[in-house]
């Protein structure tokens, strides 16, 4: 595997890549990698010639009082992890680098950005759709993944790849989870000991919601278990839990087939988020 830094020298390392029609998958992450991006890497090598995973923080997409800085990183795990999973490539551009002229120019995502994780992170998908755009230039993907544990984040994305006509197919694995059903995640390392042992709750509750709904249908009630559950037996402190459609996020009808149950919830470090999508 290559460590590659440059916009420059991983456009001239693909070339002979494009040049041969070869499958170019692309991975983005945010680094400090677990088991959850290793399945995505791993999706990816198995179907695809040459496999680029993007490892970058990237500031644009956090708000001012966000975690930003405090944001987990480890390269060395990184490097380990991403030539386990058979990367060919691993790409970790500074800030400048990806950021080197501001023109102002956004994306401005739309209602569906607004709502679940963006109603209380309101930049977050502009940045998140800022960044992965710049990725599918500079990379020029046949395929690039995404994981279900974002559902939100793989909606809109798929949104602007079709509204866009980006030229590439995108695809994506369920979540990872830890043996206690908690959703792997970057920023567990910020649960304390205490909050640790409370969050796989968060997934317990919305596979009550889940069956809840499945028999009655009823959207109030099967909510009010999940968030009852999550408030009585953790610390956290709910920021949403929402049944809306999937993909299209809106809310549900008589005629809706695809459901995504989603939830973030606050705890004294860290927000984390999970669903389920049936
Ligand atoms: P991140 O580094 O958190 O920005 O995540 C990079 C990619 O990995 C995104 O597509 C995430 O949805 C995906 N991902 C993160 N955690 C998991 C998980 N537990 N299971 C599956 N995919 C995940």
């Amino acid at each position: 595997m290559k460590v590659v830094t440059t916009i420059d020298e991983l456009q001239q390392e693909l070339e002979k890549y494009r040049t041969a029609k070869k499958k170019i998958a692309l991975v983005p992450t945010m680094g400090y990698l677990h088991d959850g991006h290793l399945t995505l890497a791993k999706t990816a090598r198995k179907d695809n010639d040459i496999v680029v995973m993007s490892d970058f923080v990237n500031p644009t997409q956090f708000g001012p009082n966000e975690d930003y800085e405090s944001y987990p990183r480890d390269l060395k795990h990184d490097e380990k992890i991403a030539t386990e999973a058979g990367v060919d490539y691993l790409f970790v551009p500074s800030v400048e680098e990806m950021y080197p002229t501001d023109g102002g120019i956004r994306f401005e995502a739309g209602p569906a950005s607004k709502i679940l994780c963006g109603a209380s992170r309101p930049i977050h998908f502009n940045g998140v759709l800022q960044v992965v755009s710049k990725l599918f230039h500079i990379v020029q993907p046949t395929h690039a993944y995404f994981g279900q544990k974002d559902a939100q984040q793989l909606a809109l994305i798929k949104m602007m790849v079709r509204d866009f006509n980006f030229p590439l197919t995108i695809c994506s694995v369920p979540i990872v989870r830890e043996e206690d059903g908690l959703a792997k995640s970057s920023r567990n390392v910020f649960l304390t000991a205490e909050e640790r042992k409370q969050a796989p709750t968060i997934q317990k509750a919305l596979q009550q919601a889940q069956k809840e709904f499945l028999q009655s249908h009823d959207k109030d009630k099967a909510i009010q278990i999940a968030k009852t559950m999550i408030e009585s037996e953790t610390s956290g402190k709910i920021d949403y839990l929402e049944l809306r459609s999937y993909p299209d996020l809106q809310e549900i009808h008589p005629e809706t087939r695809h459901f995504l149950l989603a939830t973030a919830v606050y705890f004294s470090n860290v927000r984390l988020i999970d669903n389920i999508l049936f």
